[in-house]
């Protein structure tokens, strides 16, 4: 038996693995796989047989794999202080430049950064500081969060009760009930009712879906809304025209905040700094993780804008210190590989490459797929992209989902040694290459999911 037969036979009796089909995989019936090496934009198994990560991990490794400057940045930290905590102002060198680098990088109206370890525990945050803002206001009934159907948040009891896709829901009673989803800027599977209409006035439409389920819930009771700049998980679904100047007239409206979750677009993914920069957001809160270390070490981000930061300090002052903070907030080691993996994103211009590279992808994917039989539709922004599949492109018809035509592509990428992501909701197939890529790599890219796309046809 291969070593490598043996680490994964060994796995399956002790390891209780992430969004896995726990019996198949205990028992044998589900493929595992070690992870032994990454360079550039490739991974390389126990086996040693070497994938392009299409999907940088999860859309996180933006700046590709075996980053040595990383490391030693994190190993010259941990021979200092690898850590103390950051209760009661406590503080380390690398949090308070990766701080001023993110609020530098976040642009006016930012006033301070609160740390996590994961996108998940960034958004629990975010509904804490929403809470209080509102107690500290006086305005206890006003609680509710607004997400949207297809968001992706986290898998938390609240944050996976912000996420909008029913794997995360069933079986585990969520949501919980102080959150609500509005309707998805998902144009492509517009109603029957919404056929005609243009993206702006689908754009029209989601906010006076949004504006409806306020004034039923009551204005008084909604105090915030979480949406990602671009839909992430839920399929890689860019905002329709016009959609985020609508939400947010209906936002200011009714004094509800903005929570925009740049847990996948922050830090370059769409070739802006920002998601929120590209689309004009001026979130009141931003949740960021991923892309701030490149997943080097585990690290998220809520920046809290100076609207709410004002009350917040209010709030300390008539209740005394803030009830909230993780053992590991601020981690040296996280901010030391932040700080690195920032540095190379600015000195490469990696943001850049995003945007340039970027649009080659769009291009070539469309020039592959814009035609294809099963294809119904090739979208995306910067360096995220999408292959929607459908059964009847003229008609936007889906395949039956028992047929599982995206899994089924994905596995046949996987023997094209490419890894892409049959997204968990829809015959959908994600691509969110380290932002590292070269236009050589894009076509190397393509022209391995085009083969795959075929054998499955
Ligand atoms: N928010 C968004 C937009 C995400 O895409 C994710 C993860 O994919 C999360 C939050 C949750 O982050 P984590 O998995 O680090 O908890």
């Amino acid at each position: 038996m291969s070593l490598h037969q043996e680490l994964i036979d060994r796995d399956r009796q002790v390891t209780f693995h992430a969004s896995t089909h726990l019996r198949d995989f205990a028992h044998g019936d589900a493929p595992g796989r070690v992870i032994s090496g990454g360079k550039g934009i490739n991974i390389v198994d126990k086996d040693g047989r070497e994938f392009i990560d299409g999907f940088a991990g999860l859309y996180c490794v933006n700046i590709g794999y075996g980053r040595t400057e990383v490391a030693e940045a994190i190993y010259r930290q941990a021979l200092e202080l690898s850590y103390y905590h950051t209760y009661v102002g406590h503080s380390n060198e690398p949090q308070i430049a990766l701080s001023e680098k993110i609020l530098e990088l976040a642009g006016p109206g930012m006033s301070k950064v609160y740390y996590g370890m994961s996108g998940s525990d960034a958004n629990e945050t975010q509904l804490k500081i929403v809470r209080y803002y509102n107690n500290v206001l006086g305005r206890p009934q006003k609680k509710k969060v607004i997400s949207r159907m297809r968001g992706y948040h986290g898998s938390g009891i609240a944050s996976g009760s912000l996420t909008g896709l029913k794997a995360f829901h069933d079986h585990f009673d969520l949501p919980i009930e102080t959150i609500r989803h509005t309707k998805a800027p998902y144009y492509y599977h517009r109603g029957a009712d919404q056929e005609g209409m243009s993206e702006r006035e689908f754009s029209k439409y989601c906010a006076q879906k949004l504006e409806e389920m306020i004034l039923a819930e009551g204005p008084e009771t909604v105090a915030a809304f979480i949406g990602e700049p671009v839909l992430g998980t839920g399929g890689i679904v860019p905002p329709p025209e016009g959609y985020w100047a609508e939400i947010q007239a209906v936002l200011a409206k009714y004094d509800v905040l903005l929570i925009a979750d740049e847990v996948v677009c922050g830090f370059g993914r769409i070739g802006a700094e920002f998601g929120s920069h590209y689309y004009g957001i001026k979130p009141d809160l931003i949740t960021v993780a991923k892309g701030l270390t490149s997943a080097y070490q585990p690290l998220s981000g809520v920046i809290v804008g100076d609207r709410v930061w004002k009350v917040l300090e209010q709030g300390t002052g008539e209740y005394g210190p803030i009830g909230h903070g993780w053992t590991y907030s601020g981690h040296a080691l996280g901010c030391a590989a932040g700080l690195a993996n920032l540095e190379i994103i600015a000195r490469e211009g990696l943001t850049q490459n995003a945007a340039e590279t970027g649009a080659y992808l769009q291009q070539q994917m469309q020039a592959a797929f814009g035609d294809h039989p099963i294809v119904g539709q090739v979208r995306g922004v910067g360096m995220l992209a999408a292959l929607e599949f459908s059964a009847s492109p003229a008609k936007r018809e889906h395949f039956d989902p028992s047929l599982k035509v995206g899994p089924r592509i994905a596995i046949a990428a996987l023997e094209e040694n490419l890894i892409v992501r049959a997204m968990p909701q829809g015959d959908i197939l994600g691509f969110a290459p380290p932002l590292v890529i070269t236009r050589d790599e894009v076509d190397e890219v393509v022209a391995r999911a085009k083969r795959a796309v075929d054998r499955v046809t």
